[in-house]
């Protein structure tokens, strides 16, 4: 197939295209390269089959190439990152979703939009399952991130109904692994970088919030069951495993023996306070499910970042 993925040279999108690339397939990776990095697909771009086109999503996309398959992923993603470049990010979830559903309509192509945990916001049910509709502040610090995601949904659903396009929507839980960035605030890069320098490691609140942490390629293997299923819908993609941020630095200074201190510092606005996937979805339909244990992930994570300082 001919596959366009938006946001192509972000983290999960370079793991992403390593996998469609092993299958064969024809790429175009469009970044705007705010948040991504071409390093993250350099081994990719000298084969003849893959192409790069620096553009931002939010500006109207001329594609000349016929395209079967279209992955909407252009965003800023981490807080830190959605929170520095916020009217960009806005319009890249906005107008970015619009751009890519109508260049589906145009060649006739399958889409897939990466939505997100966030739009479940501070969720009162715990595991999160796809039917639940979530608790968001509509205006808060997140929301240039959360509701453009859930605008993205909708607009998605809409030209779906509207135009019989074939879309599907895959809510993509906290992922980890090597080429994240290690400035953009993530919570297990900010850890290891802090650690592997014997920084104090900054636990924001008092650390009792959880998350469930999944290791970049169980997260694109999901992705990709979903694009190769029949299903049209909203899946959870994620490690159903949730754990504690105390947790999650202590693992992390025991995997890199670091003497790094524990210290407190400010919760952010509406960070929410748990997160865990329910999964079943996925499993049952997809037949999917995550494989590798958080430590060997850290422990693989840990030797990239390694590398990189
Ligand atoms: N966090 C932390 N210390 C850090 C960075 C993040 O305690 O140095 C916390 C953050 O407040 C949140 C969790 O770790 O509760 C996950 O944060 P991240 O920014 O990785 O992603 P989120 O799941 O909030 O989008």
């Amino acid at each position: 197939m001919n596959i366009l993925i938006t946001g192509g040279a972000g983290f999960v999108c370079s793991h992403l295209a390593d996998t469609l690339f092993d299958k064969k397939h024809d790429l175009i990776l469009l970044d705007n390269l705010l948040t991504g990095n071409k390093k993250n697909v350099e081994h990719l771009l000298n084969h003849k089959n893959v192409k790069f086109i620096k553009h931002d999503v939010q500006d109207h996309i001329e594609i000349s190439e016929e395209i079967d398959f279209i992955f909407h992923f252009a965003s800023a993603a981490s807080p830190i990152a959605y929170q520095e470049n916020p009217v960009n990010t806005l319009k890249a979830g906005s107008i970015g979703t619009i751009n890519t559903l109508g260049l589906a309509k145009v060649k006739n192509a399958d889409y897939l939009l990466a939505s997100t945990s966030e739009i479940y916001g501070d969720p009162e049910i715990s595991p999160q399952s796809e039917d639940y509709w979530g608790n968001v502040n509509p205006n808060g610090e997140r929301s240039m991130y959360d509701e453009a995601k859930r605008f993205a949904e909708a607009a998605t659903a809409t030209y779906s109904r509207t135009y019989n396009l074939q879309t599907k929507i895959v809510r993509i839980f906290n992922t980890y692994g090597p080429r994240m960035q290690l400035n953009d605030g993530r919570v297990v890069t900010n850890f290891i970088v802090q650690a592997l320098n014997g920084k104090d490691i900054t636990i924001y609140g008092d650390g009792s919030q959880t998350r469930s942490f999944s290791y970049v390629q169980d997260t694109v293997n999901g992705i990709v069951a979903l694009m190769e299923s029949e299903h049209n819908e909203v899946f959870n993609i994620g490690n159903p495993i949730e754990i504690t941020i105390n947790e999650l630095a202590s693992k992390i200074i025991e995997l890199t023996n670091s003497n790094s201190k524990l210290i407190n510092k400010d919760l952010p606005q509406d960070d929410p306070k748990q997160r865990k996937p329910d999964i079943s979805k996925a499993k049952t339909l997809l037949n999917w499910e995550p494989k590798v244990r958080l430590e060997d992930g850290l422990t693989k994570t840990i030797d990239w970042v390694s590398s990189q300082l």
